[in-house]
């Protein structure tokens, strides 16, 4: 098999790990690249877009986790790159303007770090030996020793390990060959460590992804193992990906029933939501407690979660405009950080009359009156 067959296959496997940002738009992540293949735009932290080639070092893997297509039992097409293949084929990409950076991800190839030293492999050659000094994304394989990840950590831009499950419970019913806690919370613990701020490798974001709905978790389990990654752990960006029914083993929770969580059994509105949850904790300021479940521990599939906390707050409403603190004017659904700024700044020069002066309009408009007065 030829390289570009290689990289036919693997980039395709590849499209089940959504821990870079791989796509711009909504649900672009789960799309093919921009040339129906390998490269894919991301958003970069600070706005605007790159282009990464993304793909698999390998999709063999000896691993049996039960929700994964790539599992070791499933009759599916192998191949390997080597460090070599991958290094020279992202910089024929690179010299021509094509790509910008590199997601390099795989399967375990006997053992976790036989793997890492692959993965590493093809980062150090790229940095030593062609001098690409831009980004490179690394997966952290499940059980890595912590000598391989640091070495991952000194070549990289960005690592991701995915946690897939909030808590050994789940991870035990969907991925009985990884010990959640030596396989995947001791790296986690590690690399959050190594690059919080003043770790040796702090200028590395760290990134991990769990799936929703393989297993019977709930919204409240994934949440509450979300504030740990960025609380405790120092993680910079939490992904969920929605399992894929038919994929997995049919004994698997997520295969098993349709998610109770869902009233709609519709996965997507629960990732969509679980996003929103995340963005709350990130840009917003809300608290754990701030984010709200039902009884069975769901986020709302009809309502974003922060119109679920102004609903269940009333005390707190209406936000007067002209007077509220940032924090406050956070909480009125429709208003975002940008917004919520640009009211800050226009009091300095004089008095917001009517909410239609903050340039917002249709259905966001109507949410913020429902919430907020300017005076
Ligand atoms: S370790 Fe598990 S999730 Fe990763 S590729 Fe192998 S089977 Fe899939």
């Amino acid at each position: 098999m030829d390289t570009v067959e290689k990289l036919k296959i693997l980039s395709a496997d590849s499209q089940y790990d959504l821990a870079c940002a791989c796509g711009t738009t909504k649900y672009g992540h789960r799309t093919r690249g921009l040339d129906g293949k390998w490269l894919y735009p991301v958003a970069l932290p600070g706005g605007g877009q790159t282009i990464l080639l993304k793909t698999l070092l390998s999709n063999a893997c000896s691993g049996g986790c039960k929700y994964c297509p790539l599992r070791v039992k499933t009759d599916i097409r192998r191949c390997t790159l080597t460090p070599d293949e991958v290094a020279r084929v992202f910089m024929q990409y690179y010299e021509r303007r094509m790509a910008f950076g590199l997601f390099l991800s795989s399967g375990i190839m006997g053992s976790a770090d036989a793997t890492m030293d692959r993965i590493n492999a093809a980062a150090r050659m790229l940095r030593y030996n062609y001098g690409f000094k831009g980004y490179i994304h690394l997966k952290v394989i499940p059980g890595a020793s912590d000598a391989a990840i640091e070495d991952s950590l000194s070549l990289a831009t960005a690592v991701s390990l995915n946690i897939e499950t909030p808590g050994k419970k789940h991870s035990d019913k969907i991925s009985a060959g990884k010990d959640y806690f030596t396989d995947i919370i001791r790296p986690i613990r590690l690399m959050g460590g190594l690059t919080a701020r003043g770790g040796r490798y702090q200028r590395v974001k760290c990134t991990t992804q769990f799936i929703v709905g393989a297993s019977d978790e709930t919204d409240y389990e994934i949440v509450g193992s979300m504030y740990s990654l960025y609380g405790e752990m120092n993680f910079k960006r939490v992904y969920f990906s929605a399992y894929q029914r038919g994929l997995g083993e049919p004994d698997i929770p997520g295969e098993m029933k349709p998610a109770s969580h869902s009233r709609k059994n519709d996965a997507l509105v629960r990732e969509h939501r679980l996003y929103q949850a995340d963005f709350l904790c990130r840009k917003y300021g809300f608290k754990k407690g701030d984010i709200l479940f039902g009884p069975d521990g769901s986020l709302s599939m009809d309502k974003d979660p922060k119109e679920v906390w102004a609903d269940n707050h009333p005390e707190f409403f209406p936000v007067r405009l002209n007077t509220a603190t940032k924090e406050a004017l956070l909480k009125v659904p429709g208003l975002g950080p940008d917004t919520a700024q640009k009211i800050i700044e226009a009091r300095g020069f004089g008095k917001i009359r009517r909410i239609e002066e903050l340039g917002v309009k249709g259905k966001r408009l109507a949410r913020i009156k429902a919430y907020a007065v300017p005076e």
